[in-house]
């Protein structure tokens, strides 16, 4: 059997577009290699933008447990600021949100096959996709949405992360002290060779998500614990979260090659490159999950619009550039010594400088015109 559309990924991006292709009446099949949702490497922060979009997919994340999430708090060196969010905001397991939404695609008509990867994909001479899953198994569409997410396909891959960036996710039961001090709040804490946020998540649990650079991760011989010990020490505000916490994972969940401040140039016709296919933001902008969600909307329109693929992706390419220009600036500045050195020195003008950077690294309004159709999500 032949559907009109095959998606490959059932993370954010792919449900997004699932769901939204299904009830502007098209014939989908999603594959998505995870047998049921798992943890995934993610702070969990969503955004306004983000809210809004699961909304209008039917996902009412606050029935799911979702904290929300009213201020942002900085903290370097010894020094700590905080400022509320200029947007509403909320927090939820990606476990959560992923089982949400593949339910919600299933509820769609969308034909949903988990627990099976594809492998390879290609074009055949009939203007059709063909995806080999693991089995040898073939899927074929005229047209395909690649939101794979972190994982590259054999022939459609992502430049190299040059910084090598490493990523951790650890749960952790915080002592109620802390906990009531995080509640609301998503901190992000600066330390040498990358940077880390701690929101609170459902179930009472508090989410640490950190990122480094491989080098650094080399002098601590590449062990989660060294690791832990060493952010701590550099920022103090962690330790004093952290004491006493339990952590609720044997391991944390780590994810390699991230390749921030990618955005997709072009595509070939019929494909159409959505989520972390398409652009990879900076973690601690919060921001990958409206991105996602963001593209998914656009390719669809484009889609129904019968926009040939590889305007699509220049569009969105040139919708989400001026974000992506000053989402890597910022990133180079927490991540450059002096400018860690400095901050907790001007920590009182950064609640001000924070809401402008949230405003300015959201996709803005006027961004979201990737497609013209409009779509019924
Ligand atoms: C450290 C870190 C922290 C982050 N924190 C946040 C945050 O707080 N807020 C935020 O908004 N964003 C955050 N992000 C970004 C966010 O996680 C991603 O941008 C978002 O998940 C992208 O959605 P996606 O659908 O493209 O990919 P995903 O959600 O990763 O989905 C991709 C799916 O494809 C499946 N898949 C992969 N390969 C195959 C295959 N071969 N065959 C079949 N299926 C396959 C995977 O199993 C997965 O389910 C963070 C990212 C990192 C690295």
């Amino acid at each position: 059997m032949q559907e009109e559309v095959l998606i490959l990924g059932g993370g954010v991006a792919g449900c997004a577009a699932s769901i939204a292709l299904a009830r502007n009446g098209r014939s989908v099949r999603l594959i998505e290699r995870e047998p049921t949702s798992r943890h995934k490497v993610c702070g969990e922060f969503l955004s306004g933008e983000a809210l809004e979009d699961l909304r209008a997919l039917g996902i009412d994340v606050a029935s799911l447990g979702a904290v929300p999430i009213d201020y942002v708090r900085l903290a370097a060196a010894r020094r700590a600021a905080e400022a509320p969010l200029p947007f509403p905001a909320a927090s939820l397991t990606r476990k959560a949100l992923d089982r949400a939404l593949i339910a919600e695609a299933i509820a769609a008509g969308v034909h949903v096959e988990c627990g099976r990867s594809v492998q390879a994909l290609a074009s055949t001479t009939g203007n059709l996709w063909r995806a080999t899953l693991d089995d040898g198994a073939t899927r074929q569409a005229p047209t395909v949405f690649l939101a794979t997410g972190k994982h590259d396909l054999r022939g459609y891959t992502r430049p190299k992360d040059p910084e090598q960036w490493v990523a951790f996710k650890m749960y952790f039961r915080l002592v109620a002290a802390q906990a009531a001090e995080l509640a609301n709040a998503s901190e992000l804490m600066l330390y040498p060779g990358g940077y880390g946020g701690i929101q609170p998540v459902e179930g009472g649990v508090a989410n640490l998500c950190c990122v480094a650079q491989k080098r650094h991760l080399a002098r601590l011989g590449y062990r989660w614990e060294n690791f832990l010990e060493k952010i701590q020490l550099d920022c103090p505000h962690l330790a004093m979260r952290l004491a006493g916490a339990e952590p609720l994972l044997p391991k944390p969940i780590a994810v390699t090659h991230i390749p921030y401040g990618y955005i997709r140039r072009t595509t070939e016709e019929g494909l159409y490159c959505i989520g972390d296919q398409a652009a990879v933001i900076p973690s601690f902008t919060g921001d990958g999950i409206s991105i996602a969600l963001h593209s998914a909307r656009g390719a669809v329109s484009a889609y129904l619009a019968a926009q040939p693929a590889p305007l699509f992706q220049a569009k969105l390419r040139s919708a989400l550039q001026a974000q992506m220009r000053l989402a890597e600036f910022a990133a180079d500045g927490l991540n450059n010594s002096l400018a860690r050195a400095v901050l907790p020195f001007c920590l009182r003008v950064w609640p001000g400088v924070m809401r402008v950077t949230a405003r300015l690294t959201r996709v803005a309004a006027g961004n979201t015109a990737v497609g013209t159709q409009a779509v019924a999500s």
